[in-house]
């Protein structure tokens, strides 16, 4: 196998020494109508990898951003709550490719987690705007309009690969809430302010 980002010999999908060079979490927090924003790098650092869930080689990329950045951080935060169980949702798991790259990092994200459950297809947008390249003006005039079809009065995390202006975010806590779904905080892969290149 191949390095995705170098092109060397590599078990996993990005070497080791590409890790390091490239690879440095730098958390940045924001806070969207009351819920932080956890987010492991700046997009314009790793927007190659983000992309890559537009392609083939995303499934095995995402799967690793799953398994090395959110696992850890999700087996520390929950370790240390007395819950019983927390779900983990996704922002919308559409497929592109033939998988969905929020889902992998659901299932990744949480594995070997006894109290922290992944909820597939929870959260859905009804319509499907693409937002690629799209300045908030047109976020806002274009909402996505989610639909939430899992189990109210729950405690959860919220998951998506990448925040921009947040605009996908607040509609995604909105009908959480309506929904009585108690939000610890979201986490994503990357973040980015000037709201475009999502
Ligand atoms: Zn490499």
């Amino acid at each position: 196998m191949r390095c995705f980002s170098c092109d060397s010999f590599s078990i996993e999908p990005i070497c080791k020494s590409c890790v390091k060079d490239f690879l440095t979490p730098h958390i940045i927090t924001r806070e969207i109508d009351g819920v932080e924003v956890i987010s492991f790098f700046d997009y314009f650092l790793i927007n190659e990898y983000i992309k890559s869930k537009y392609s083939a080689s995303g499934y095995r990329i995402y799967k690793f951003f799953g398994k090395k950045f959110f696992n850890p951080f999700l087996k520390e935060y929950i370790k240390n709550l007395s819950i019983q169980r927390v779900y983990l949702i996704g922002v919308d798991g559409s497929l592109n490719r033939g998988y969905s790259n929020v889902a992998l990092l659901l299932r990744y994200g949480s594995l070997g987690i006894k109290n922290l459950k992944p909820l597939y297809n929870a959260l859905r947008a009804k319509r499907k705007v693409q937002y690629a390249g799209k300045p908030l003006e047109f976020r806002l005039k274009n909402p996505r309009e989610f639909v939430y079809k899992g189990p109210k009065n729950i405690e959860a995390i919220l998951v998506d690969d990448t925040i921009t202006t947040g605009t996908t975010l607040k509609e995604a806590i909105a009908i959480l809430k309506e929904n009585s779904v108690n939000i610890h905080f979201a986490l994503t892969l990357a973040s980015t302010q000037d709201g475009i290149d999502y």
